[in-house]
């Protein structure tokens, strides 16, 4: 059941899908979770990229093994796309599968949990990285074969079983855990702007650990970037892929994603986005979004947040405009296009308080640096007054 709107009423029948049912979690987690996936199957079929399938199958395949489990394993190509799904579907069925194991990062676990939804099978989710919290939530997005953000698909639970090794994710490149904590800080960003204002209370819950994992990444990420997998480093692992899962959890659909993933998903329709990260685009997008409302509702909070984000992003190494995202050379029609992706009628962008349309996003897009001008302060701090500035 797909939860698209938290402003109905509490007591509207909702199905919440918070957690895993259970969850394995520290160094060499792996090694310790063979009875806890032999009780979801017998025959799993493991689904990753190259890369997670070389990593873990001298540490996955001796388990199975051990546990008297028939295993098999697909790669799922390069996108969570619908003829991978399709693909898959087809080797669930020749081999029987009972089970389904998703090894790797976003995409590839996005895929597996959707294979699994759509053969009603149990889900195992091994993260090979820190990148997302797609290894917890109930949500798989579904990308074109050329890499096209589509639309998202609200799954009947989240994983039967998450395994957080950190000694796997520690594996990944530094790069894939920044980008981690870019995707994880916009939920501050984006919940705090659809439902700040919301008395439910798990949306209220929601909003507030948003900040709690906003205000831990600024303290940690730093020092955690320099320690792969030190103590400070394995708390950053477990505030990008398990605290943020949570709020996606607490919080429904509406506490997932404003402009920020909006801005991202239009993003994914350049072919010269494609050789950067789903969290680097999200964390720029975050910029766009404080821009947007700097723009058009002359918020102060918003100039601030955004001279903040900057900061922590030279210091991570975030990318902070188009040129950081390798976008620096394409054409106005280009960026034009992304916009009118990122405008879209169906888009997240308006979950925003205030219209936006493509010729603003356009000029929020190319100035996400600007510095504060103080000389214009009061002017635009006055509602009345913004006709004016536009
Ligand atoms: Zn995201």
């Amino acid at each position: 059941m797909k939860q698209t709107n938290t402003c109905q009423p509490a007591t509207t029948i909702l199905s919440l899908n918070i957690a895993p049912t259970q969850i394995i979690r520290g160094k060499n987690a792996l090694a310790k979770s063979g009875e806890a996936i032999a009780l979801l199957g017998n025959n799993p079929l493991i689904v990753g990229g190259d890369r997670s399938l070389n990593i873990i199958q001298p540490h996955l395949g001796p388990l199975l093994q051990n546990h008297h489990l028939k295993f098999t394993q697909a790669n799922y190509g390069s996108d969570c796309s619908e003829a991978s799904l399709a693909n898959l579907r087809q080797i669930v069925t020749t081999q029987k599968a009972d089970l389904i194991i998703g090894v790797g990062g976003g995409k590839a676990l996005d895929t597996a949990k959707l294979l699994a939804h759509q053969s009603h099978l149990p889900i195992v989710t091994i993260p090979t990285s820190a990148g997302t919290c797609a290894a917890w939530t109930a949500l798989s997005n579904i990308y074109s074969d050329q890499g096209a953000f589509l639309y998202d698909v609200s799954l009947a639970k989240c994983p039967d079983l998450l395994i957080l090794d950190y000694s796997l994710i520690k594996t990944g490149p530094a790069r894939i855990l920044v980008a981690g904590i870019g995707d994880a800080i916009a939920k501050w960003y984006e919940a705090s702007v659809s439902s700040g204002h919301s008395e439910q209370t798990m949306i209220v819950a929601a909003v507030q650990q948003a900040r709690v994992l906003r205000d831990i990444l600024f303290q940690k990420s730093t020092v955690a970037l320099q320690e792969p997998g030190g103590e400070t480093w394995q708390e950053v692992v477990d505030a990008t892929v398990l605290l943020a899962g949570l709020i996606g959890g607490i919080g429904g659909a509406q506490c997932r994603t404003v402009a920020a993933h909006a801005v991202h998903n239009g993003l994914t329709h350049l072919s010269a986005s494609h050789g950067t990260l789903h969290g680097e685009k999200v964390a720029y997008g975050i910029l766009v979004q404080l821009r947007l409302e700097e723009m058009l509702q002359g918020n102060q909070l918003a100039m601030t947040a955004r001279q903040q984000l900057l900061k922590f992003y030279d210091e991570i190494g975030l990318p902070k405009t188009l040129g950081d995202l390798g976008l620096g050379e394409i054409s106005l029609s280009e960026l034009w296009g992304a916009a009118e992706v990122a405008c879209h009628s169906n888009s997240d962008i308006h979950r925003l308080p205030f219209r936006v349309i493509p010729e603003q996003l356009v000029a929020a897009m190319v100035s996400t640096t600007v510095p504060q001008e103080p000389e214009k302060q009061n002017l635009v701090s006055k509602p009345e007054m913004l006709d004016k500035r536009l």
